[in-house]
């Protein structure tokens, strides 16, 4: 058995909005296309993942999900099924999974029933039962439809690969249709049920990805993490905390910019993912840091926690020091990083204390800082 999977990602996605179309539209840190093709490239039993793209999508595909095997589909739904099936002919598959890449959140659960339900049946597809009342009606309301035994037809759907190919060339070339799971009925084959999941709603409208990434971030775990730095003060430096220059008689010095707090924030998020500290991303070693801004740091940790599936939702820094005073500057701090991380800076807290004149800080030779993130990240 050799089962390969189908993605049809070839559409312009008007209804959406936006400027590029939805399947390569961010949702939940990565495009829309990315999570239904990791979900089935990282399952044990398909062996291939086919990407159908529309002409003229071969750089967007590029950029969504870097070097990956696709075909060019046709003007209709079903004219890019036939040329991935057709893709896929003689390549000894006996299987496949056939997905709309705008269900992007795929669970593992649903690829499982589907191609067991193939040992059975050469068709299956995941339903969801109706759970609103139906009833007829344009300006006043008609009759109820009955929803006993109705279902609500999600993709994948699933086939013995030589049926699914032979409907598809069989079907009339003027003819509508529906999805590929009504081709195959029509060539008089059975299409069992299997569970579906509210997870694979699919993206149609504007609001569909505000639902989708609200969907996302419920099945999030929340993880928190510190950092910590110190940096030394030096005369004739510039100041800078959170990605603003301070006035002072004297700066931090370091080999970047010496950003106490947004070094403490970048190894905060860095924890987050278990991605080791700043200083193995930005060796001070490397010349290329010398002087740098560190807003650059921080902007890579948060991009290494968004590419895992991340959510940021919380930062909380504390600078100690005994001058200068960081009360005047609370504001600007926090709105800086707030830029910094593309977040609302109600998103950010920003505090401060002394030590009392006592230890390093309290003598004025250096500052300290330290922060804490909160971020969701897939299980
Ligand atoms: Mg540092």
């Amino acid at each position: 058995m050799t089962v390969a999977a189908l993605i049809v990602a070839a559409g312009k996605g008007i209804r959406a909005g936006g400027s590029v179309p939805k399947q390569f539209s961010s949702l939940a840190g990565k495009p829309v296309l990315a999570h239904s093709h990791e979900a089935l490239s990282a399952h044990p039993a398909i062996a291939q993942v086919l990407v159908v793209i529309g002409p003229g999508q071969e750089q967007a595909l590029a950029d969504a999900l870097g070097d990956t095997p696709f075909v060019i589909g046709g003007a209709e739904r079903r004219d890019s099924v036939r040329a991935g099936l057709e893709a896929l002919a003689d390549k000894g598959v006996t299987r496949v999974l056939i997905h709309d890449a705008a269900r992007p959140f795929l669970p593992t659960r649903v690829i499982d029933a589907l191609i067991e339900a193939l040992d059975h049946a050469p068709g299956a597809v995941p339903v969801l039962p109706v759970a609103d009342t139906l009833a007829r009606g344009e300006a006043t309301l008609g009759d109820n439809v009955p929803r006993a035994g109705l279902n609500r037809v999600q993709t994948p759907q699933a086939f013995h690969f030589d049926a699914i190919l032979a409907a598809h060339r069989a079907w009339p070339a003027d003819e509508e249709a529906t999805d590929d799971a009504q081709m195959l009925r029509r060539m008089g084959r059975d299409v069992v049920l299997v569970p579906g999941d509210p997870m694979l709603e699919k993206i149609t409208h504007p609001a569909d990805f505000a639902a989708a990434e609200a969907r996302y971030a419920a099945t999030l775990i929340s993880r928190s993490a510190t950092g910590f730095d110190v940096h030394r003060f030096e005369a004739g430096q510039e100041l800078w905390l959170g990605g603003v220059l301070i006035p002072h008689d004297k700066g931090l010095s370091g080999h970047s910019d010496a950003d106490v707090a947004l070094h403490a924030i970048t190894d905060a998020l860095l924890g987050t993912i278990g991605a080791g500290d700043i200083g193995m991303h930005f060796p001070p070693s490397d010349p290329r840091w010398r002087g740098a801004a560190s807003a650059q740091f921080l902007e890579h940790a948060a991009g290494l926690v968004r590419a895992e599936g991340g959510v940021i939702d919380f930062v909380d820094v504390t600078i100690i020091c005994e001058a200068p005073k960081i009360g005047p500057h609370r504001e600007a701090i926090r709105a800086s990083i707030a830029t910094i991380l593309g977040l609302p800076a109600s998103r950010i807290s920003l505090k401060a204390t002394t030590t009392e004149r006592l230890g390093f800080t309290g003598r004025g030779e250096g500052m300290a800082a330290q922060a804490i993130a909160t971020v969701r990240l897939p299980e």
